[in-house]
């Protein structure tokens, strides 16, 4: 019997053996025409992806919070004014960033499972002399999407930078950084993009490259400056060999085969996709009485979940018995609720039998710590919304 456990949880995700071949491959040397080709490829392929036709690729090998590091590092100068939009831990985490950065930040917080309003934000901004404001599109300790289109037009038209962290939505959640107005949208590897963790990735607009052209001071980190990686960026797309830091030549080549298979979906299939896994998933953990950490169904995340766990189950018991059934799940990441709840990723490469059979594990091991519940709901609501979708 084939020994795999399904990866559901919040990134690293399931990966697709296209990508873990390209990943196992010999190492080229990073000036090897095959690899221009892979790196130039990849970088014009992210632009579609991102649905940002005249933005600027960066992939740097690092995590998703050095994606969030070289906006920081970039964008702000010390002094300058910043507004973070707060839907969980990834939010507060944007603000120490930025203040390591000598920004002055404010930081507007939403209620717990839910989001900001927008007056609060459009007051904020029309009375502030921002720089920049930053947005998580989707919260992973909170399971809450934000809706970055009206964000991305109260930017533009009050002249503030807004900086998307997509590192749980990029590639899974609907996000058109161009039409939208965003001025930065990043991630890491391996969430929705599909590749192993390493890889931070992001794409910058015009209005962004402009900002970082008109500072005063220089960027505050010698590796996140975008003045060592831009020339790189720009020469491997025009398929020249370059170098300032050897990039992670097999990462960059699964990165490239997963866009490709990204693209070959389509964004709008893709992103229907999406959002069917992530009905299912939420009605299953509704027919089965358990709570969820969105306040709103309508802000729940389509590329995760997060369920509270029933009265008197706990992560320590449920989780193990849950992946002795099949399915890897995470648990809590926000301290104020940390315990008290846990977490389903389903994006990439789920395929509606791995949200079944996760769901299956989960009433599986629900069942085993004594919660009652008619066997088989969990299952039979998510495969009603898969079935019956359109
Ligand atoms: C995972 C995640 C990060 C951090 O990414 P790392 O790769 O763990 O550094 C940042 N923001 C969000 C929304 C995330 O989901």
């Amino acid at each position: 019997m084939k020994d795999r456990t399904l990866l559901m949880i919040p990134g690293p995700i399931e990966f697709e053996p296209a990508v873990l071949q390209a990943l196992g491959a010999p190492t080229t040397s990073h000036v090897a025409p095959e690899f221009i080709e892979a790196f130039g490829q990849a970088l014009e392929r992210m632009r579609e992806v991102w649905l940002c036709p005249s933005g600027q690729p960066f992939v740097v090998a690092g995590s998703g919070t050095l994606a969030m590091d070289m906006a920081g590092a970039n964008l702000v100068e010390p002094g300058e004014r910043a507004l973070v939009l707060s839907t969980g831990y990834f939010g507060e985490r944007y603000a120490e960033l930025l203040a390591r950065y000598g920004a002055e930040v404010t930081v507007l917080r939403a209620p717990l499972g839910g989001t900001v309003d927008l007056e609060e934000v459009e007051a904020a901004l029309r009375g502030g002399k921002y720089k920049l404001m930053t947005l998580t599109h989707v919260d992973t300790s909170t399971g809450v999407r934000v809706d970055p289109r009206p964000l991305g037009a109260l930017g533009q038209q009050y002249g503030v930078l807004t900086v998307l962290d997509g590192v749980c939505s990029v590639a899974g959640e609907e996000l058109r950084q161009e039409a939208w107005g965003i001025d930065l949208a990043l991630t890491a590897s391996q969430k929705a993009i599909g590749v192993p963790p390493g890889l931070a990735l992001l794409v910058a607009g015009r209005r962004a490259l402009e900002a970082w052209r008109a500072r005063k001071t220089p960027v505050g980190n010698y590796y996140a400056d975008w003045g060592q990686w831009l020339p790189i960026m720009e020469a491997y797309e025009a398929r020249r060999p370059s170098y300032f830091g050897t990039p992670p030549v097999n990462l960059i080549c699964a990165l490239n085969v997963s866009l490709g298979q990204i693209l070959a979906e389509g964004m709008e299939v893709r992103f229907a996709r999406h959002r069917r896994l992530g009905a299912a998933c939420q009605a299953a953990i509704a027919a089965l009485g358990l709570d969820q950490v969105p306040t709103d169904p309508a802000h729940a995340a389509v590329t995760m979940s997060a369920p509270y766990f029933p009265q008197g189950v706990t992560g320590a018991e449920l989780l193990p018995k849950v992946q002795a059934a099949g399915a890897i799940l995470a648990g809590g990441l926000h301290p104020q609720i940390k315990a008290r709840y846990f977490r389903i990723g389903h994006m990439g490469a789920t395929k509606p039998g791995d949200l079944l059979a996760t769901i299956g594990a989960l009433e599986t091991g629900l069942r085993a710590c004594g919660y009652k519940f008619e066997p088989g709901v969990g299952v039979a609501a998510a495969q009603r919304v898969l079935t019956e979708w359109r």
